[in-house]
């Protein structure tokens, strides 16, 4: 294939990550832009067989690098597989998502392709032909739009759940050509995985997010929260304060030094809205804020807003839900 704009799919335990379908659907927006094809480098233990599932999301061709040695993301094996791809495709532009190994990935990869790297992107476009991609800055407190000098390669990781996504093309499917790799011998290894079999709603994917901090007091009232977020069908957050209480795991924090999530709503209890929060839940579609304190900065952030004391509120509003869901179904 000719020119194109090239797509890193990620394919984590048999199937391709949504995100993976927002940076195709992005991809296109821009290989239309620019007037060429899109590309995709899938890489993974049984993705070859999933390939062409690709080109429901406008993909053309995708680039599958299959070994049984490669079922988890390993950078040393990653990198190596996806750079070959792409010297040997030459695209104008390489776009993935900023997922955590995407971020990881992306950095990597840029520095063994001596390209420039914008990461965790909001939004990527073509003026008079310059590709553009727009970034937060100083912790989200600003956005920033980056430009590439002449024929420095753009590599674009984008931010999950911001980038719309297609809906499904059922019956197209994508051009599959198997890349031959020898997977070298790595310095580590992943031995083994631990997932998640609880079911619970993966953060950086929710469509909603119900997240506690301080004011919730102790890990004894988070069933609260429990409670509204399956009503919802809502992931559980929680601010760094409620992390480092020992009342919520790691996983769940959000914020800088979390995970960044982008949901259509984000309902935050009990937490004050500190900067290192906002940078991590700032870009959500709707907030909606409770804390009894009406000065709480997080009220500055919220487009709906509850002063009242949550463990009055939080129970009534969970009731009026469940009897709202009732009605409907
Ligand atoms: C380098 C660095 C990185 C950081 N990274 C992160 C990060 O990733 N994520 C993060 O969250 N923080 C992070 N922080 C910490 C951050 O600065 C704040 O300390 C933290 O977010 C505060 O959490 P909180 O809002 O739950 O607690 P607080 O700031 O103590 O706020 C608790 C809120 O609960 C309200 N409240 C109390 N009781 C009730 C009640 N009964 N009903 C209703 N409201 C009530 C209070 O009015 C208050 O506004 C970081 C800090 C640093 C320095």
């Amino acid at each position: 294939m000719g020119k194109c704009v090239c797509i890193i799919a990620e394919f984590r335990h048999g199937a391709f990550r949504r995100v993976s379908y927002e940076v195709a659907s992005e991809g296109k927006r821009l290989a239309d832009a620019l007037g060429i094809g899109l590309c995709a480098v899938a890489v993974g233990s049984g993705v070859a067989e999933k390939a062409a599932e690709l080109g429901r999301y406008a993909v053309d061709k995708v680039y599958a690098v299959d070994d049984p040695a490669l079922e988890n993301y390993l950078a040393e094996a990653y990198v190596p597989a996806i750079a070959d791809v792409i010297a040997g495709c030459d695209p104008a532009a390489v776009i993935l998502p900023a997922s955590v190994d995407g971020k990881d990935l992306g950095a990597r990869l840029a520095a063994r392709l001596k390209a420039g790297l914008a990461q965790d992107c909001t939004r990527v476009v073509c003026e008079s032909g310059k590709i553009k991609a727009k970034r937060p800055i100083f912790a989200g407190k600003c956005f920033g739009w980056c430009e590439w000098a002449e024929g420095a390669l753009p590599v674009i990781s984008c931010r999950p759940n911001v980038m719309d996504c297609f809906a499904p093309m059922e019956d197209r499917k994508a051009e599959v050509e198997k890349v031959a790799f020898s997977v070298p011998e790595t310095r580590s290894r992943v031995k083994s995985m631990d997932l998640d079999t609880s079911g619970k709603v993966e953060l950086t994917e929710a469509e909603i997010i119900v997240s506690g901090g301080r004011g919730m007091k102790g890990p004894e009232n988070y069933p609260m929260l429990e409670e509204l977020a399956k009503l919802l069908g809502a992931a559980v957050g929680a601010s760094r304060a409620a992390v480092d209480s020992g009342w919520r795991p790691h996983a769940d924090q959000v914020g800088q030094t979390g995970k960044v999530v982008n949901p259509n709503l984000y309902i935050a209890v009990g937490i004050s809205g500190a900067i290192q929060h906002l940078a991590g839940m700032g870009s959500s579609k709707f907030i909606v804020a409770i804390n009894k304190d009406a000065e709480a900065p997080i009220f500055s952030k919220a487009d709906f807003g509850v002063v009242e004391d949550l463990f009055s509120f939080v129970p009534v509003f969970t009731e009026e839900i469940r009897k709202l869901k009732s009605t409907c179904s």
